[in-house]
């Protein structure tokens, strides 16, 4: 059966019509599905007809919660099971500015960049966006609390999901749907530069998050084997292309890895790489994760690299650590128990 939350509101109203039903019905039914309802039988301004068409049409896609965790900072992990049983991570953060869902777009991930422990349960299936959508429902539920910003930093990449991903952000960015701004979710791509150029002429205007971890292409291809496919000249050129059509200022991602990248000679050669482009960088103390090689640089370390990116006039911040007691920081999740590390 098909999962109604999949659709956009055009996508339900052909729907509907199919059924029989009038199309302002589509409406109605789209509205109740961004409210935590359990049951079709919640949308009380439907008959008793039309409800059970969409029972025996639909299935209410709503995420089992198998388990979670609060951390002391008060992020909150989830471990949500899918409808056919396989299980995906997604977390609240809490700040200042309001609440941020970071989910998940897929059961494991293609990538391999080998300081993430969602890289190393190997890849099962993407989800669809309803499931994508879904896990802000089921965070709000379990919460209480409303979100606010949406963060596509979870298990998975989301441009190799990119259809999905897209008409998630849609039902997210929806007035009838979550109505939260484009400019309140980011995506974060590990680098596929074909999807950088075709999210440049979607017309969203959400942020994107590049993961660089190194301007230089022999570390970046050690930490990551995207760049064996897509080198960071191919990347930097999809960026340039990327900030002049949209006129958005891109985030790179820097996990800095102690005796790795972090470096005063690789804060400069950083800043050369990114000169003149409409840029921040986002400094992540790496996460070691179970058998990870990597350890974290020291906080000196870390805060002279963002210094010397910022005298040399790049913008950089060092990202506050939320969740890491629970491995529900960056890189530390997985999609089961069972596997779950650190
Ligand atoms: N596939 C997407 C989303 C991944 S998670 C991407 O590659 O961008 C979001 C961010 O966490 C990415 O920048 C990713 O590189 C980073 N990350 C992964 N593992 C990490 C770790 N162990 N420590 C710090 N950051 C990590």
């Amino acid at each position: 059966m098909k999962n109604i939350r999949d659709f956009t509101l055009t996508e339900l109203e052909e729907e509907i019509l199919n059924l029989g039903e009038k199309k302002y019905r589509a409406k109605q039914i789209f509205a109740w599905l961004y409210r935590e309802i359990d049951s079709f039988d919640e949308m009380t301004d439907l008959s008793k007809e039309l409800i059970q068409k969409l029972k025996d049409n639909y299935i209410l896609q709503n995420l089992k919660l198998s388990q979670f965790q609060k951390s002391v900072d008060g992020t909150i992990k989830y471990l949500f099971e899918l409808n056919d049983g396989h299980k995906i991570e997604s977390v609240m953060m809490k700040y200042k500015f309001g609440n941020t869902a970071c989910v998940s777009n897929q059961v494991g991930c293609k990538m391999g960049c080998n300081f993430c422990a969602s890289a190393k349960i190997g890849f099962v299936r993407s989800l669809t966006a309803g499931e994508i959508v879904s896990q802000i429902l089921e965070i709000q539920k379990q919460s209480g609390e409303k979100i606010s910003n949406v963060v596509f930093m979870g298990i998975g990449e989301p441009l190799d999901n990119y259809d999905n991903v897209i008409k998630a952000i849609r039902l997210i960015n929806d007035p009838k749907g979550f109505n939260i701004g484009a400019r309140h979710i980011s995506i974060s791509t590990c680098g596929i530069v074909p999807k950088i150029y075709r999210l440049a002429e979607e017309n969203i205007q959400c942020n994107l998050c590049i993961s660089l971890h190194s301007s230089r292409d022999s570390i970046r291809s050690e930490m990551m084997p995207i760049n064996n496919t897509y080198h960071i000249d191919e990347v930097m050129k999809a960026c340039k292309d990327y900030i002049k059509k949209t006129n958005r200022r891109i985030t790179f991602e820097y996990a800095l890895v102690d005796g790795k990248n972090d470096s005063h000679e690789d804060a400069i050669h950083l800043a050369r790489l990114l000169k003149g482009m409409l840029c921040h960088v986002n400094l992540i103390p790496v996460n070691k994760i179970k058998d990870g090689k990597y350890e974290k640089s020291s906080t000196e370390k870390i805060l002279a690299f963002r210094d010397t990116l910022n005298e040399q006039g790049i913008v950089a911040t060092v990202r506050r650590e939320l969740g890491s007691d629970i491995a529900a920081a960056c890189g530390q999740l997985v999609r089961d128990q069972k596997t779950n590390i650190d």
